[in-house]
């Protein structure tokens, strides 16, 4: 395969996290059994985009910051994928998020491909008005790639319903009509679909309640940490709190709380709406954000974001299962300790799909400008993960390999088999 050369004189997209993301790929590949040629297509993004991004500051002065869009596959139909704004946002990074979302896409058989784009910023150093100028900037810069037939985009690290609110805003105004179907996760107002914002922590809890039933762990009796406490980590606290599972561990940004008897969830959620994070909270022990991930506890959810199990720490970890709620959270080394250990991995494109699901039902909707309620949306949701979850466990079981190479080997296999059909242009 040509990655051989690439990694002799490095791609722009070759960043570490791209790597992972191949080698996850290449791993998976002997398993899948599709041709050589459809395998090489695959294993790269189809374009890249960078932009400069001007942001007239509150004081008057302008700064400027890059912003990336990577699709990765547009085989099976538009692409779809998060904006983030991180101080970390890079090209190889959005590349590997974009390969991640094309998997994710394929495994919940939706008709998309993946992408993913973003700010290289530092979100909290801008006020409201900085963030909706930067935004309206972003979006005007990616208007010829962004579509509702050809990508669309959605929230993902610090950035929010507004965020997509002021997106659609611009984009409409731009082509002179409210187009809602081009971007997901937007408020309800503007066509954004029910139970959207809580979809990726529920998605995450149902894989995981589904998984801790085939490993005989029944949830309500488990204790688990949930690492990440923003739209997934926060989300998947609460409804492992409703299910009755003890949360005995939580972190975000500023560090890990710890109680052995179970969190306060909700009074947790009520202290971040008031103090913007845990930071300060005192009402239990406090722990740092790493020693958190190897606290005693049955279920481990990493869903922060990339790159915190690693060959390091995954040794130290007392989970019985993990699952994934962040991308990309563990490394190739972490997940050959994980197997080494016998410590089941639900991996990010199975765990943390619920939102691009409930995204296509926000999209579907938006076309057909016919709205479905909460119930609807939520059975169609946990049809959609337990039907995902149940093929990855049993080609999990048959082929005796991990979870995340079967998920990958179903995703693979739906993408290769579009593109064998369409064949590989001209
Ligand atoms: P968010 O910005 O709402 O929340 C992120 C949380 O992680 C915050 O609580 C933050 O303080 C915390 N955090 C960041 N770095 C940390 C660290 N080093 N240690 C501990 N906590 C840390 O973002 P989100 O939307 O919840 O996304 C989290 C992850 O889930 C990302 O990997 C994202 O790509 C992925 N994801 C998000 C969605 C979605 O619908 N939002 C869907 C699929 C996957």
């Amino acid at each position: 395969m040509a990655h051989v050369e690439a990694t002799q004189h490095p791609l722009e997209w070759d960043s570490p996290l791209f790597l992972m993301a191949r080698a996850q790929y290449e791993q998976s590949l002997p398993f899948a059994d599709i041709s050589p040629d459809v395998a090489e297509r695959l294993a790269y993004p189809e374009r890249a985009v960078i932009v400069s991004v001007p942001l007239r500051r509150d004081d008057g002065s302008i700064e400027v910051f890059p912003g990336y869009r990577v699709q990765h596959s547009s085989v099976l139909g538009p692409t779809k994928g998060g904006i983030r704004y991180d101080p970390e946002v890079s090209l190889g990074e959005c590349a590997a998020l974009a390969t991640w979302m094309t998997w994710k896409c394929a495994l919940l058989r939706l008709p998309y491909g993946g992408a993913k784009g973003g700010i290289r910023v530092d979100p909290r150093a801008l006020s409201q008005r900085e963030l909706e100028r930067m935004t309206r900037r972003f979006t005007s810069e990616l208007v010829r790639e962004i579509g509702p037939q050809t990508d669309i985009p959605a929230p993902d690290m610090a950035t929010n319903e507004q965020t997509m609110a002021w997106m659609m805003d611009t984009y409409s105004m731009l082509k002179g009509h409210a187009v809602p179907e081009v971007v997901t996760g937007k408020p309800i107002s503007v066509g954004g679909s029910i139970f959207r914002r809580e979809a990726t922590g529920a998605g995450v809890v149902m894989t995981a309640e589904r998984a801790c039933e085939r490993l005989d762990l029944p949830l309500p009796e488990q204790r688990c940490i949930v690492q990440g406490f923003g739209n997934v980590g926060g989300v998947a606290a609460t409804e492992l709190h409703a299910k009755g599972a003890t949360v005995v561990g939580v972190a975000d940004i500023s560090g890990g709380l710890h109680d052995p008897n179970g969190l306060d969830v909700a009074e947790l959620h009520a202290y971040v709406a008031e103090h913007g994070s845990l930071e300060g909270y005192d009402r239990c022990e406090r722990v740092t954000g790493e020693e958190l991930l190897e606290l005693p506890c049955d279920v481990l959810f990493v869903a922060a974001r990339e790159d915190q199990l690693t060959g390091e720490n995954a040794g130290r970890v007392h989970a019985r299962l993990v699952v994934e709620g962040a991308n990309g959270p563990t490394t190739l080394e972490a997940d050959a300790i994980f197997a080494e250990r016998g410590i089941p991995v639900v991996p990010d494109i199975l765990a943390n799909a619920g939102g691009v699901t409930v995204s296509y039902f926000e999209w579907v909707q938006d076309l057909g400008r016919l709205f479905w309620d909460r119930d609807e949306i939520r059975n169609r949701l946990a049809d959609k993960m337990t039907d995902a979850f149940d093929r990855v466990w049993s080609v999990s079981v048959e082929k005796s390999i991990t979870m995340r190479q079967s998920a990958m080997v179903a995703a693979i296999r739906e993408v290769a088999g579009a593109l064998e059909a369409r064949g590989i242009y001209p």
